[in-house]
C-alpha cells in the first residue's frame, strides 16, 4: 500500500511517502528498547514536563497544524483546530494525573507487607485510523509517555502527512529518541513487530476487520491488545425528551467530521407520536449544510475523506434502497469536484435490510419509529456494535434506568456524545474492547506487579 496525501477537496496528490524498510523498523525497535531500559530507571514525573511542553507547542502551532488535518483528510478547518486543542488537553491531563495515577497500591492481608507497583511493560504498537488522525495518537501516546511504553505508530495510509506532523511535534516538544516512532509500514512488518519479543502490546484503532486481524496477530504471540472499533450508535428519543433540547443537537450529533465519527449517533430511534416531527426537523437542518472548501470557515459541510470512502458509503446506500429504505431526504450528487456526499435521510429499514447492522461511516442517519420504551430498548441493543449511544429525557432517574439497559461502552443522557481527557473512552461487543483516555487508558499497558514481603 501507498502512504500518500490526497487533498479530498481538490483531489490532488500532494504528497507520496516511501515505505520503511525493515532495517528501518528493526532499527526503530532497537532504539525503543534502549529507551525503555533507561525510562525504567526513571520515575513518571520525569516524563511530565515534556507532555505539558506538547501542549504548550500544540496550542501555539494550532492553526498550522490543523491546516494539515484539513489538507489531508479534509475536515473542517474549525473542527481541525478543536482536535489541536483537545489533544493539547490529553497531554496536559496526563501530564498533571499521571504520575499520581502510577503510585503504588496498598494492599490488606494477613500474608505480609504488600503493594502493587504500576510498572511499563514495553514497546507498543499502535495502529490507527484517518478520521482523527492527531487525537487518536495522543489518547495512547500520552498516558502510555507517562508510564514509559516507548511507542512505534503505523498511522492511516491515507494520513501520512498528519502522522508525520505529529511525531515532528512531539519530537520538537523534547521526547527522546524512540519515544513515539512514525513509521510507514505494510500489514507485514505490523506483523513482525506486534511478534517481536521487545514489543509488549498493541493497540488499534479502527475497523471490524483491521481489529480481528491485529488482535489475531497480538493473541497467537500472547499480548496484549486494546482494540476500538466501529459503532452504530443509538440516539433514544424517549416520550418525557426535552424537545427543544433534543433539536439543539440531533443534527450535529450525526454531521460531526462528516459523520466519519465512531461514536457518532447513526441510528435516531424515536416514539410513534415524535417520529414525524423529528424527520421534518433533521431534513430542515441536514438541507442547510454548505459544502465548500473546508479551509473557508464559512463551509459547513466538508468532503469525506477519500474517494474509497465515499464510494463504500454510496455503495451502502444503494443497497439499503434496493433492500427497502425510502430516502426522506439528501442522496443526490453535489455538483464540487471533491468526495462530498449529502446528508441523507433512511427510513424503513427493516431488520432484513443490510443496513440494519453496518456502520455508516459518512453523513447518512437512519430514523426508525418506535412505540414503546421496551422496543426502543430492544431496537438499540439488536446490533454487533455497542460503542455508545444516547438517550434525551426531562427525568434523570428514567434516562439513567433506559441508560444501564443499553449495550454500550458509553451512553450520554441528554447530550450528544462526547470525548474529553477525563471521561474513558470504549466500547463493547463488535466495538471492541479495552478502554482510552482517564485512568482506564492509563492502565492499559501497566503491569500491576505484586510484591509481597513477609
Ligand atoms: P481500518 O481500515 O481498520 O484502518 C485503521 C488502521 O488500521 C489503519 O492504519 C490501517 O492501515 C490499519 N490496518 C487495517 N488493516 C490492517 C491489518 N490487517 N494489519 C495492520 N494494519 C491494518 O479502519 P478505517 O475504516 O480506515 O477507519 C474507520 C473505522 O475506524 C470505523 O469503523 C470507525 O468506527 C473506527 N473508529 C473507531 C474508533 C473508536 O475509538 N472506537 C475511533 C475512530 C474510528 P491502512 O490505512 O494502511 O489500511
Amino acid at each position: 500500500m501507498a502512504y500518500q496525501t490526497i487533498n479530498p477537496y481538490t483531489n490532488d496528490l500532494l504528497k507520496t511517502y516511501p515505505n520503511a524498510t525493515d532495517a528501518e523498523l528493526e532499527s526503530a525497535l532497537n532504539t525503543s528498547d534502549q529507551l525503555y531500559q533507561t525510562w525504567r530507571e526513571q520515575a513518571p514525573v520525569t516524563r511530565q514536563a515534556t507532555l505539558h511542553q506538547l501542549a504548550t507547542l500544540m496550542r501555539t502551532e494550532k492553526h498550522a497544524l490543523a491546516q494539515v488535518l484539513t489538507t489531508e483528510m479534509g475536515k473542517l478547518i474549525g473542527e481541525a483546530e478543536a482536535e489541536v486543542t483537545l489533544c493539547a488537553d490529553i497531554a496536559d491531563y496526563f501530564a498533571d494525573h499521571g504520575a499520581d495515577m502510577l503510585q503504588p497500591t496498598s494492599l490488606t492481608t494477613s500474608a505480609g507487607k504488600a503493594y502493587y507497583a504500576k510498572q511499563a511493560v514495553g514497546i507498543l504498537v499502535m495502529v490507527e485510523p484517518w478520521n482523527f488522525p492527531y487525537y487518536q495518537i495522543m489518547r495512547v501516546f500520552a498516558p502510555n509517555y507517562m508510564v514509559g511504553n516507548p511507542m512505534i505508530l503505523k498511522h492511516a495510509s491515507n494520513t501520512p502527512s498528519s502522522a508525520a506532523a505529529f511525531a515532528d511535534v512531539v519530537s520538537r516538544a523534547g521526547a527522546p529518541a524512540g519515544s513515539l516512532t512514525n513509521l510507514f509500514i505494510s500489514y507485514d512488518q505490523v506483523k513482525t513487530a506486534i511478534a517481536d519479543k521487545r514489543v509488549a502490546g498493541v493497540a488499534l484503532t479502527g475497523s471490524e476487520r483491521g481489529g480481528a486481524a491485529v488482535a489475531q496477530e497480538a493473541g497467537a504471540n500472547l499480548k496484549k491488545s486494546t482494540m476500538e472499533l466501529g459503532g452504530n450508535d443509538a440516539f433514544i428519543i424517549l416520550d418525557d425528551a426535552d424537545w427543544d433540547l433534543v433539536k439543539q443537537v440531533a443534527a450535529q450529533a450525526r454531521l460531526f467530521n462528516t459523520g466519519q465519527v465512531c461514536s457518532a449517533s447513526k441510528r435516531f430511534i424515536v416514539m410513534a407520536d415524535r417520529y414525524d416531527d423529528f424527520l421534518a426537523y433533521l431534513k430542515t437542518e441536514f438541507a442547510k449544510v454548505q459544502p465548500g472548501d473546508p479551509l473557508d470557515p464559512a463551509t459547513t459541510l466538508a468532503p469525506m475523506n477519500s474517494a474509497r470512502a465515499k464510494q463504500k458509503l454510496q455503495k451502502q446506500v444503494d443497497e439499503a434502497i434496493a433492500a427497502g429504505a425510502h430516502v426522506y431526504a439528501g442522496n443526490q450528487p453535489i455538483d464540487l469536484p471533491g468526495q462530498f456526499f449529502q446528508p441523507t435521510i433512511l427510513t424503513d429499514i427493516t431488520k432484513d435490510n443490510p443496513a440494519y447492522d453496518q456502520e455508516m461511516f459518512g453523513p447518512v442517519a437512519a430514523v426508525y419509529q418506535v412505540h414503546s420504551e421496551a422496543e426502543a430498548i430492544a431496537l438499540a441493543n439488536d446490533s454487533s456494535y455497542g460503542l455508545g449511544s444516547t438517550v434525551f429525557s426531562n427525568d434523570p432517574e428514567h434516562a439513567d434506568r433506559v441508560a444501564q439497559q443499553l449495550e454500550a461502552g458509553m451512553t450520554t443522557i441528554n447530550r450528544a456524545w462526547i470525548t474529553a481527557p477525563e471521561l474513558p473512552f470504549g466500547g463493547v461487543k463488535h466495538s471492541g474492547y479495552g478502554r482510552e483516555l482517564y485512568q482506564l487508558g492509563l492502565n492499559a499497558f501497566v503491569n500491576e506487579h505484586l510484591i509481597l514481603n513477609a
